[in-house]
């Protein structure tokens, strides 16, 4: 049946903030350090909430149906997450040790009271947006989450992620609607090592992710990473140069992302959509734009619309300007309701937007040339 007639919804909760990442003081020296007025942390809770005033104050929202996140349960994590990790991570949240047998919360990960509630109702709404697209209530989702979800391993928070949305949201598609083939497209410019392993011999669930190279976390998603055992060829690494920009991305779709997808025929598509590759963003070198952001949405809607009746999920990960993560954000959203309500993007007829929009680097063709060279051992390319 087709979900044409159906809105786009957009998932969004008050409770998100209640993850304070809090702020950078100090500057270190070999020895000793010195103290500057605070800078937010890069994944300030500032960034999500413009972007919600953002997509409330242009008239999207209005266009959308409002979904509402739960939390999630505990056999939800524990698909993924160990007992002792939920357990240790509770502890730490309460003062306990960063490290135990149970895992580890790394340097860069906030985790208070507040952070782990945010998470929970994060995962939780990660399920609750699957269940809105596979009930057919609405066509397609934007679930604005925070905190972020990708790097999450096993029995670790990592990266500013604490559970991994994607693989519980994945996992909870699989089980609650018996899907067997799921599709996790992930364009966060950092490469999404957790959910990555949750999938590794996993060849009911093709992850696919896109990101800059040698970037974080360390020697995780090289082209060689391919999957093992029953899962090999159903994990698909696209590392891109930086300054890749608008053009390059959408090529690595189109002979890439399009003709895999094409080919494995997933019954759903879950995007993690890291807009961090936007070239304003402080933790990476991409050069994307507004408009690159919506490009690769219509391509990634185009694909589901083919293979899956449209269902598409799209989970927000990281995306660290205050400043731009907005318009990116928009620019999604206005490709899932095919709307374009002219928005001026930020110093528009700045050359470096134009030069991301036209420019195919060399680097980059040799870049995706050899992505899919590579992957042909598996796929039709
Ligand atoms: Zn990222």
């Amino acid at each position: 049946m087709s979900a044409a007639h159906l809105t786009s919804g957009l998932l969004f909760d008050e409770r998100f903030l209640a993850h304070d990442a809090g702020v950078e003081t100090s500057v270190q020296m070999r020895e000793g350090s010195f103290e500057l007025d605070p800078e937010p942390h890069p994944s300030d809770l500032a960034i999500i909430k413009r972007t919600w005033q953002f997509l409330e104050r242009s008239g999207l929202l209005e266009r959308m149906q409002r979904l509402h996140a739960r939390p999630a349960h505990e056999e939800e994590l524990l698909v993924y997450h160990t007992r002792s990790y939920l357990d240790g991570l509770r502890a730490y949240a309460a003062g306990g040790p960063r490290l135990g047998d149970w895992g580890e919360v790394d340097e860069d990960t906030s985790v208070s009271t507040g952070s782990l509630e945010a998470a929970l109702w994060a995962a939780g709404g990660a399920c609750r947006a699957v269940d809105a697209v596979m009930r057919g209530e609405v066509r397609n989702v934007f679930a604005l989450l925070r905190p972020p979800g990708h790097h999450a391993e096993r029995n670790r928070a990592l990266g500013y992620c604490i559970f991994n949305n994607a693989v519980i949201a994945a996992e909870h598609a699989r089980r609650t609607y018996g899907l067997e083939r799921i599709m996790i497209i992930d364009w966060d410019v950092h490469h999404g090592n957790g959910t990555q392993d949750a999938f590794y011999a996993d060849p009911g669930v093709l992850f696919l992710s896109l990101h800059q190279r040698n970037w974080y976390p360390r020697c995780s998603g090289e082209l060689e990473q391919v999957g093992t055992g029953a899962g090999l060829g159903y994990t698909v690494n696209i590392p891109l140069p930086e300054g890749t920009g608008d053009r390059g991305y959408a090529a690595a779709f189109e002979q890439l992302v399009l003709p895999i997808g094409l080919h494995y025929r997933p019954q759903l598509i879950l995007v993690s959509a890291g807009q961090d590759a936007s070239w304003l963003d402080p933790l990476a070198r991409m050069m994307m734009t507004r408009r690159g952001y919506r490009r690769l949405t219509e391509l990634v809607i185009a694909l589901a619309d083919e293979v899956c009746q449209g269902r598409l999920v799209v989970l927000n990960e990281g995306g660290y300007s205050r400043a731009y993560v907005p318009y990116c954000v928009a620019a999604i959203v206005e490709a899932l309701l095919g709307l374009d309500l002219g928005i001026v993007d930020l110093y528009a007829g700045a050359w470096e937007l134009e030069r991301s929009a036209t420019i195919f680097t060399r680097a980059t063709r040799r870049a995706v040339e050899q992505a899919r060279r590579w992957h042909r051992q598996w796929w039709p390319l």
